[in-house]
């Protein structure tokens, strides 16, 4: 079975944010930590699986868990384990920031983890510092060296204007050393986002070729995602450029999100959304039914394009940490 929305895009990925708590603050995300969620308005490992099983049914088959951190709510592996055994579910991966990845790897693995991506803006103690309001660079590092080779891994990094933008060049040689992947992200005028500047992919990958040479592009499969990837010579893994501000991928958008307070979300840069909690613990039979309407309704929902180019336009105005990125 596939789904398409409105404007004929194939819709079979699902980002599933669990918290919006974080260890760390990073500056363009969750610079504060006042007002988080109490625990009885998140949904249950239970009740997101039920979720996720239903959106199999219609053919959403790949499934990223994600943030705030999904490793500082209590057993992450529980739900990697649960989504892992439900028919029709062909990936669950996990985006986190790395802190807490080297002490959970075993339990993650063990319970079927397909991919890990660990966020990581530079390798400056001092910069990491500053940017994420901890000192926890070291243990991130632990924590990506004990999963390359394990698990494919790829590493995200937010290029900002004026505060890590020679980072790209040092990070690019996690790249040449081990088999993972390093992309760099435009910053999005979300939440913390909004009032800071991105630094073009374009320059980037300039960066990259002055110090490396020139790179080709690599045509093996991508993920699931709009990255572009490219490979300098000599180098084991690849430089993936996701330019969501410079370079609009929304024609090829193939996802959907879900808070974790249980709302689908259809398109990052728009606030409207699809509630599912209510209809989770209302009491009412036909749950698999109802819960489906509304997987198709938030489908139909997508809208053709984000505005990120027109900030005013953008009408979420949550952090990302509650959104999942
Ligand atoms: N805590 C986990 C982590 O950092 O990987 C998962 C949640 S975090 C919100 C997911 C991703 O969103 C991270 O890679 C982060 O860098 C990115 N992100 C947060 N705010 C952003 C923004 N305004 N623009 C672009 N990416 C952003
Ligand atoms: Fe936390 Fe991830 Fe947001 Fe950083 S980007 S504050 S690690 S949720």
């Amino acid at each position: 079975m596939t789904m398409k929305d409105r404007y004929g895009r194939t819709i079979n990925y699902m980002r599933i944010s669990v918290t919006d708590r974080c260890n760390l603050q990073c500056r363009y995300c969750m610079p504060d930590v006042n007002g988080h969620l109490p625990m009885d308005r998140l949904l249950t490992y239970e009740e997101i699986a039920f979720v996720c099983a239903q959106a199999a049914s219609l053919g959403i088959d790949r499934f990223r868990i994600t943030g705030g951190e999904p490793l500082v709510r209590k057993d992450c592996e529980v739900l990697v384990d649960l989504l892992k055994q439900v028919p029709g579910i062909r990936q669950v991966a996990l985006t986190t920031n790395g802190v807490l990845l080297g002490e959970q790897l075993d339990g993650l693995t063990k319970a079927g983890l397909d991919a890990v991506n660990v966020s990581l803006d530079t390798l400056d103690r001092a910069q990491y510092r500053a940017i994420t309001g901890r000192d926890e660079l070291n243990r991130v590092l632990d924590s990506v060296y004990r999963a390359a080779g394990r698990l494919p891994v790829k590493i995200n990094c937010v290029v900002q204007k004026g505060i890590n933008e020679d980072a790209p060049v040092k990070l690019a040689t996690l790249a040449r050393e081990l088999p993972l992947d390093v992309r760099f992200i435009e910053l999005m005028p979300i939440g913390a986002g909004t009032d800071l500047e991105t630094v073009p992919n374009t320059e980037v990958l300039a960066m990259i070729e002055e110090q490396y040479g020139k790179t080709v592009e690599d045509a093996r499969p991508r993920g699931n995602g709009p990255a572009v990837y490219r490979r300098p010579d000599g180098f084991t893994g690849r430089i993936g450029f996701i330019s969501a501000v410079h370079g609009k991928f929304c024609s090829t958008c193939n996802r959907m999100r879900l808070t974790s307070t249980g709302e689908l979300k259809p398109c990052l840069c728009y606030g409207d959304t699809v509630p599912l909690r209510e209809i989770l613990r209302d009491g009412i039979a036909e749950k698999e039914e109802r819960i489906r309407a509304k997987i198709r309704e938030a489908v139909m929902m997508k809208p053709e394009a984000h505005c990120f180019e027109h900030r005013e336009n953008v009408t979420e105005h949550r952090k990302m940490a509650q959104i999942g990125g």
